[in-house]
């Protein structure tokens, strides 16, 4: 099948070609699909396209008419597809519905044992010689209190590393997981979960009932001091209200890989570049935030699935086999 791979990378290319074995025809444009470039669809009955590419109503509109019947997304989040006009236009959509849970709760342990740890600071303190240590406090993990909101793959995962760093665990989930139950996860209301937890870190997918879910009332209901962990999705905080809270110093410290805005900063070199989102820019200026631009995900396993699966989407779908990866399906 001819597929266009949008927002295209090197790496992308790499692990997609060796996936691939000539069974497709994979055009790569490191592009990004938007109202501006969807002409670039002509030709191509399959898109495969990343978290930064654009798929509102208007840019499937086009993409249909020039005779694009299938999605391939390289992702397990599909918030940014507007999926009724999807099925209104008979485009099929699939996803990479796993891929390593690992690689994101990992990251997700990263951002907050170097938060607490103050490592950011740290490494340019030594570059520069300066060994003094004040100002480098941190706290044991072990015996702390860490909120999971979302108990799914992302979250499974990441309670266990910490159930075997010793941390105590509240867990917020609208279907609670025995996985989790058995590591010891007691699950509570939102609002407990929020005012007992040392870390909050947020595992939920975006949908219209989740979109600021952290907003100033949840950020009020926070352990003063705490911290926050976002490697989800952006828009499952009201940036704004999080940088009152952090210019109030009731939340003690903020590791984001995502951020409501990202696409039109992410996945870019912008070194030459003046950003103008003063709110991303704000965020950017706090000692105790932590900004990563959406590399959870990027670890080779992670990205060995991701291309392998969406190569067995592409050949599930010319061969007329559904699969679990089918959007519709959820
Ligand atoms: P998952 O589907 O396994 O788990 C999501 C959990 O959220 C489920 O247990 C579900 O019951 C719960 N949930 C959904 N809506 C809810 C609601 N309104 N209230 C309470 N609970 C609700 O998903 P996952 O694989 O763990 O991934 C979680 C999210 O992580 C994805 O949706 C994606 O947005 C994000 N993600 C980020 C990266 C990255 O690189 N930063 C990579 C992969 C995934």
């Amino acid at each position: 099948m001819r597929c266009l791979i949008t927002s295209a990378r090197p790496y992308d290319r790499a692990f997609l070609d060796a996936a691939n074995h000539g069974r497709h025809e994979l055009v790569y444009t490191d592009s990004a699909l938007n109202i501006r470039t969807a002409a670039m669809a002509q030709g191509f009955p399959a898109i495969c396209p990343f978290v930064d590419d654009t798929l509102d109503a208007e840019v499937l509109r086009i993409v249909a008419k020039h005779g694009t019947r299938l999605l391939v997304l390289r992702s397990t989040g599909f918030n940014h597809v507007h999926l009724a006009t999807a099925r209104e236009l008979g485009i099929t959509v699939m996803r990479v519905r796993e891929y390593s849970p690992y690689a994101i709760a990992e990251f997700a342990l990263a951002l907050m044992l170097t938060l607490n740890r103050q490592l950011h600071r740290a490494y340019n303190r030594v570059r520069e010689g300066n060994f003094l240590l004040d100002g480098l406090l941190g706290f044991d993990m072990h015996g702390k209190t860490v909120g999971l909101v979302g108990t799914g793959k992302i979250g499974t995962a990441l309670a266990r590393i910490l159930h075997g760093m010793g941390c105590n665990l509240l867990g917020y989930d609208a279907q609670p997981s025995s996985a989790c139950q058995e590591l010891g996860v007691r699950y509570t209301t939102l609002e407990e979960l929020l005012g007992q937890s040392h870390i909050v870190s947020l595992h939920l997918p975006l949908f219209p009932e989740t979109q600021h879910l952290i907003d100033s009332e949840r950020l009020a209901q926070m352990r003063p001091g705490a911290m926050l962990i976002n490697t989800s999705r952006g828009g499952l905080i009201d940036t704004k209200a999080l940088i009152d809270a952090l210019k109030g110093r009731h939340v003690g410290a903020v590791g984001l890989d995502v951020y409501e805005e990202e696409a039109d900063i992410y996945f870019r070199d912008h070194c030459d570049d003046i950003v103008c989102d003063d709110t991303f820019e704000r965020l950017l200026t706090f000692p105790n935030v932590i900004v990563t631009g959406h590399q959870a995900f990027f670890t080779r396993e992670a990205m060995e699935t991701i291309a392998e699966t969406t190569i067995k989407n592409l050949t599930d779908y010319c061969e007329g086999r559904g699969n679990e990866n089918l959007v519709d399906a959820i």
